[in-house]
């Protein structure tokens, strides 16, 4: 054994608890070197979005403060990830890298072009799982294929043996003093002017220490509801653990085994505990398509759908994003997603829809806009979900299932409680009109100080016109479909 350090490369896996690598690394007996690179180049278009850098600057914060305390703060670097690791390699003399496996078909073709390059020098590139509870290549169906519907996938999954505990974080590491890191501020990942984000610290707590209180929160008052309730967005009853999962700063081992230990103490909650995994069953799903069919976050999984004659009215992509489309629930949608980085599962699936269904706007550009605004944003979760709901994707939902999002409003959001939230202009409508102000009789408006078209748009689209159109449109590409 040589006494060189080991390099330790932070990627989407920001902790230090249950971290596969971050352990092997530690058990080389070698200095380790934790190191974070900012690569806008190896991503292509799916570098970081702006809300996605917000998190990202705080989660890199929380980090280096855990391993500050273990003994070895993070070196942070800018730049293509190979090009900075060799760098690095240079540098400290480190003789191997240990990461977590990325699963973006970016990420993957970044580890392969690393494995030799790294080998030619007699570097080791060491990869791990550690982000997801079964990888992709390990669930297949009878005949050694990947998974195309979820309910087989997953009852597969259970079949699979029981995803490990977590691992505690190893109780020191030894720092290799003097290598030269940017700071954070260096990054630039912080809005400036305007700085949309000022009163996110009050919203989010990126890091480990956040996605614990939230799981603990989750527990104490989510989960009792969890199967009916999470339908229900001004409920709030889903965990909201969606970014901390995406940047790895809690392990889904964690979530598994934690959910499972409630089940134990609580046995009535199984329902609950189930339909949970289940939803993490969702996330392992889509990346289990997304490896498998790396082309997901840009073309149809269903071909077909290529050819669909999308439409292509910016004015009503804008209004789509600004949230001023006439339809109570998807503008408080949209707005939501702009306030606050995030936007609740339902509601994500009835934007989704209006934007593909009733503005015939073609998924990508909804994919786009969330990749961008989404704190979550996920290439694999944001692709699989916007394909699901256009039709085009694997098991998805079919074309013609046309939400209507009138209806959509009543049944879920039924006392208006988050349209009120969202669009306060229509606040003071009676429920009976809220999820459809245009339908409602002057006086009411008068009553309610609503003038329409001007405090608030009339619908951009009629919903019986915008459906029939979409069925034309659909019948275009029926027979391939
Ligand atoms: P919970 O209900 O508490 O679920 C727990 C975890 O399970 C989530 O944090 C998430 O990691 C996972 N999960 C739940 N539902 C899904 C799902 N349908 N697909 C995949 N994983 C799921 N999720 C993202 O994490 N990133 C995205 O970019 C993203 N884009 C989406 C785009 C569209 C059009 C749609 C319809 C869904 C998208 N989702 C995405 C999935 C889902 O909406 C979010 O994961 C969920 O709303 C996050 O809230 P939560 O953490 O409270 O979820």
């Amino acid at each position: 054994m040589t006494d060189a350090p080991v390099i330790l490369w932070y990627r989407q896996d920001l902790r230090i608890t249950d971290h596969p690598a971050l352990l092997a690394a530690d058990a080389s007996g070698k200095p380790v070197i934790p190191c974070y690179i900012l690569d806008d180049d190896s991503p292509g278009h799916w570098q970081l979005g702006g809300a996605s850098r917000w998190w990202l600057h705080h989660s890199l914060e929380a980090l280096n403060q855990e391993l500050t305390d273990l003994g070895s703060g993070l070196v942070i670097r800018q730049g293509e990830s190979h090009a900075e690791l060799e760098r690095l390699i240079e540098e400290t003399g480190a003789d191997q890298v240990f990461c977590s496996r990325g699963y973006e078909p970016w990420a993957s073709q970044l580890e392969q072009s690393l494995h030799s390059a790294l080998a030619a020098r007699n570097v080791e590139l060491k990869r791990y799982p550690g982000s997801l509870l079964f990888e992709p290549e390990q669930v297949l169906t009878g005949g050694g294929l990947p998974y195309k519907v979820f309910t087989p996938y997953w009852k597969a999954c259970l079949k699979q043996p029981t995803p490990a505990p977590p691992k505690a974080p190893p109780a020191g590491v030894s720092a290799v003093n003097g290598i030269s890191s940017l700071t954070l501020q260096d990054l630039a990942l912080l809005p400036t002017k305007p700085d949309w984000a000022s009163h996110w610290p009050e919203l989010w707590q990126p890091g480990s220490a956040g996605a614990e209180k939230l799981l603990t929160r989750f527990f104490s008052s989510g989960l009792q509801d969890y199967s009916e309730g999470r339908n229900h967005p001004a409920k709030d009853t889903t965990s909201r653990l969606s970014p901390h999962l995406h940047f790895g700063e809690i392990s889904p081992r964690t979530l598994w085994h934690a959910a499972k230990s409630q089940l134990e103490q609580k046995p009535e909650m199984a329902e609950q505990v189930d339909k949970f995994l289940s939803e993490l069953g969702w996330r392992e799903f889509s990346h289990h398509l997304l490896v498998h069919f790396p082309h997901v976050p840009e073309s149809a999984f269903r071909p077909a759908f290529d050819a669909f004659p999308w439409l292509g009215n910016m004015e009503h992509l804008r209004a789509w994003q600004q949230g001023r489309t006439g339809y109570p629930i998807v503008d408080a949608g949209m707005r939501e997603l702009w306030h606050t980085g995030y936007m609740h599962n339902r509601v994500r699936m009835i934007t989704a829809s209006f934007l593909t269904k009733h503005l015939l706007l073609p998924w990508r550009l909804g994919e786009d806009w969330f990749w961008h605004t989404l704190l979550d944003a996920d290439l694999a979760n944001n692709a699989c979900g916007w394909q699901w709901v256009a039709g085009s994707g694997a098991d998805a939902s079919p074309y013609f299932r046309i939400f209507n999002p009138t209806l959509q409003g009543q049944k879920f959001d039924a006392d208006g409680d988050y349209v009120r939230q969202w669009v306060p202009e229509l606040a003071k409508l009676p429920n009976k009109w809220l999820h459809q102000p245009e339908l409602a009789p002057a006086d009411v408006l008068k009553d309610a100080e609503i003038t329409l078209g001007d405090d608030y748009p009339l619908p951009i689209v009629d919903h019986k016109a915008a459906r029939e159109a979409a069925l034309s449109a659909y019948a275009a590409i029926k027979g391939s479909a």
